[in-house]
């Protein structure tokens, strides 16, 4: 009897023609996840399975490919010889376990059913007959009764063409989505704040690989500040795989808009330079995209003429993925993904510098123009490309 992990892999049936790119992804990403752990990692029948792991890593290796999207379940199994001609004793053996298991707390008969999904046609007996026999070993242990329709107990038991079956209890549910890398690759505009970091993630559920920039204006923001951004894209990584994170200093740029354009302005001018310079990055990367963490009416900022003046400076599309959700939905995303409760330790953000009194909400994009006209918009971008560093 071996222990195993059986991944089953959700919309990449979909996809036809485009399957086998989709399969090299997932299993890139598995392996990715899965590296420092020892185990082995099989293919065979259209699933996959992660074998020969310790027992105490169990655990760990759940955890890490309930991270991986295009992971659409799991579950950890026994993996024993069929033998129908003896009246199948591994598997037997296998249900025994399993029931003891199920049984150990509970009190009064548990209601069950043993699910036999039979792929090995060669066994004279229906999938039917097969569970009805079976269950005979779950009753034995004197703890449950038999109940098709409302059990709190089902017994799987797969029997595979190659002379194996796989006998489990629970399907945990993945990730979803698709495999990272399978639909291209994103710039993120990744602030401290709560929502970038869940925009990483819902792009990355889509297959998108993430890159991620940041903009910092020392020393007005402080070295704390640059390493919670830092921290916040490690803990997203654990579910996007590995992201590049650029930091450029912003601060130059402020100060020539605070000195040369008019306040009310500033934050609208301030993103059209970060959407320029996140798109010469994304270029440099081979992003097709921009992501941002805006969503509707937020902030002052988020409303549809503020992104249409920040989208005027953009030569890729800007993908905002919250742009239709509630804060609370957001908070509980991050939640999820381990990224609120250092998102909301509280450093300030280039964005909260200079901030003016009465920021435009409805700017005209006409009007931001012209007193932009007051820079030396090109210069200032390269002079910050100069200075971006990688971390
Ligand atoms: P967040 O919680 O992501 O900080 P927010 O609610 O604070 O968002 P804003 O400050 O208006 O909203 O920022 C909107 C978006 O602009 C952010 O989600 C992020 O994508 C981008 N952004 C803001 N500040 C920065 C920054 N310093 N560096 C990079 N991107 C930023
Ligand atoms: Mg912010």
């Amino acid at each position: 009897m071996q222990r195993v992990i059986v991944i089953r892999f959700g919309e990449l049936f979909l996809k036809g023609k485009n399957r086998d790119y989709f399969e090299s992804m997932l299993v890139r990403n598995i392996k990715g996840a899965l590296s420092g752990v020892e185990h082995r990692f099989e293919r065979s029948q259209g699933r996959y399975f992660v074998e020969d792991f310790a027992e105490e890593d169990c655990t760990e290796i759940l955890t890490r490919l309930q991270r991986v999207f295009g992971i659409h379940s799991l579950s950890v199994a026994d993996k024993v010889a069929v033998r129908a001609e003896e009246d199948f004793p591994e598997i037997r053996a296998s249900l025994a376990k399993a029931a003891a298991a199920a049984a150990e707390g509970a009190e009064g008969k548990i209601p069950f059913r043993v699910t036999v999904k039979r792929a090995d046609k060669r066994i004279p007996m229906t999938s039917a007959e097969i569970a009805a026999a079976l269950g005979g070993t779950v009753l034995a242990t004197g703890r449950f009764r038999v109940d098709l329709t409302e059990y709190d107990c089902d017994f799987k038991v797969d029997i595979r063409e190659n002379g194996c079956a796989l006998v489990y209890t629970d399907v945990l549910p993945g990730a979803g989505g698709l495999p990272v890398g399978c639909s291209g690759r994103g710039m993120l505009m990744l602030s401290g704040g709560i929502d970038s970091p869940v925009a990483a993630y819902m792009m990355a559920k889509r297959g998108m690989k993430i890159f991620a920039v940041h903009f910092a204006s020392p020393p007005y923001t402080s070295e704390k500040a640059r390493e919670k951004v830092v921290e916040l894209r490690n803990i997203v990584s654990a579910h996007t795989g590995r992201i590049k994170l650029f930091v450029v200093p912003f601060t130059d740029i402020q100060l020539a808009i605070h000195k040369h354009c008019p306040a009310n302005f500033m934050i609208t001018i301030m993103r059209r330079f970060m959407m320029r310079i996140a798109c010469r990055l994304a270029d440099r990367c081979e992003c097709g995209a921009v992501i941002t963490g805006e969503s509707l009416g937020q902030v002052a900022s988020q409303t549809v003429e503020s992104m249409t003046c920040t989208g005027d400076t953009a030569t890729l599309p800007i993908f905002r993925p919250l742009i239709g959700m509630d804060k609370d939905e957001i908070v509980a995303v991050a939640k999820k993904i381990g990224t609120f409760e250092t998102s909301i330790q509280p450093y300030e953000d280039c964005c909260t510098v200079f901030l003016p009194k009465s920021p435009v909400i409805h700017p005209s994009l006409a009007a931001v123009r012209k007193a932009e006209a007051a820079l030396d918009v090109d210069a200032l971008v390269e002079q910050a490309l100069a200075a971006v560093e990688e971390c």
